[in-house]
């Protein structure tokens, strides 16, 4: 069987990276310190012949001795009150732990693909965002630990497969959704599902004209995996195109929940985005891509996850 690494394998999207390559026929190791990554993400795994789960630390040089076919480094602090807490933490994870996966990667022959951002376009000048626009980011902003940690890694990364031809894939994710979410990480679509089921105000930050597009979670997986498969090594954008303004995403949270709350408005965070949108020409056309699971549908997948966590809250 082949085998497979995720790192950050406990986390929202590592975790459901996991179920689709188990169910691909892979053998998978997951790879997770659980700073912000959750055991019950992975717990359904736990009998699983050809699942191993590895609480490890990817800033020190990954534990494995095993052949490896595929390695998935997902592990960053993703959300931004996490890496607003702990910044020195994301950039050694975006540094070292990269660094830790490549070498990884270069000592077992394993491709390796990075989980990067569209937060690598910054506050972006060119809309919708292509690869080949380099960002507008601040190097030394409140967000800059997130963002610059993962152009750092994307620099390391083409410097590894141009020295040591490591076989290489980036993708730069745009927002995803989905279960396995944690309530309280301050994204949108959990803190604004959180308040809908519970009957609180819907708050949103700004006056809510702020664009964002919202990808379902298994689009994306899927969408990665391709990209894992594909003979491309530049970064290519995986996320949904379809932009709406956080106040009519709010409207349809409402509609799904079947609340009718109201919406108040808070204060924008420093350099947050204002415009967001991935341009998917690529994806589409070399690995005939694109995402299927309209916002409405995908909130409707999501809603049982979020009703249980929030009635655990109340308990
Ligand atoms: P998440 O916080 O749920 O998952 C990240 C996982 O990485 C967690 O389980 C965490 O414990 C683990 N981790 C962090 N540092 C680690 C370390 N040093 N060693 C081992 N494990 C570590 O976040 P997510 O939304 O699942 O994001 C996964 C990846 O996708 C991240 O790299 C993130 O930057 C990227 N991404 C996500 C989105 C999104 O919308 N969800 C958008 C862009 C990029």
């Amino acid at each position: 069987m082949p085998q497979a690494l995720v790192t950050g394998g406990a986390g929202f999207l590592g975790s459901h990276l996991c179920d689709k390559l188990l169910a691909r026929g892979f053998q998978v190791v997951a790879v997770d310190n659980f700073v912000t990554g959750d055991r019950r993400n992975v717990e359904h795994l736990a009998n699983n012949p050809d699942f191993q789960l590895l609480e490890h630390d990817i800033t020190q040089p990954i534990p494995w001795d095993g052949p490896l076919d595929r390695l998935f480094n997902m592990a960053s602090p993703a959300s931004p009150i996490d890496y607003m807490q702990i910044p020195l933490e994301t950039l050694a994870v975006g540094s070292e732990g990269t660094k830790n996966c490549l070498e990884l990667a270069k000592k077992t022959g394993a491709r390796f693909l990075q989980a990067s951002t569209s937060e690598c376009y910054g506050d972006p000048l060119v809309h919708p965002q292509v690869e080949d626009y380099w960002g507008n980011v601040n190097p030394i902003g409140p967000r800059s630990c997130y963002d610059e940690a993962k152009r750092f890694s994307e620099a390391l990364i083409m410097a590894y497969h141009r020295t040591h031809q490591v076989q290489t894939r980036i993708v730069r994710i745009f927002n995803t959704y989905g279960p396995r979410m944690r309530l309280h990480d301050g994204r949108v679509v959990p803190s604004l599902m959180g308040s809908a089921l519970r009957g609180e105000a819907l708050t949103i930050h700004g006056d809510g004209s702020q664009t964002r597009s919202f990808c379902f979670v298994d689009d994306l997986l899927e969408g990665i995996q391709r990209l894992m498969e594909s003979d491309e090594i530049l970064p290519t954008n995986i996320g949904n195109p379809v932009e709406m303004s956080i106040l009519e995403f709010a409207e349809t949270v409402k509609e799904v929940v079947g609340t009718e709350v109201p919406i108040s408005l808070g204060p924008l965070p420093e350099n947050d985005p204002k415009v967001r949108r991935p341009d998917i020409s690529k994806a589409k056309r070399l690995l005939d891509w694109e995402p299927k699971i309209a916002l409405k549908e995908g909130l409707e997948r999501s809603l049982d996850y979020f009703r249980q966590r929030v009635s655990e809250e109340a308990s």
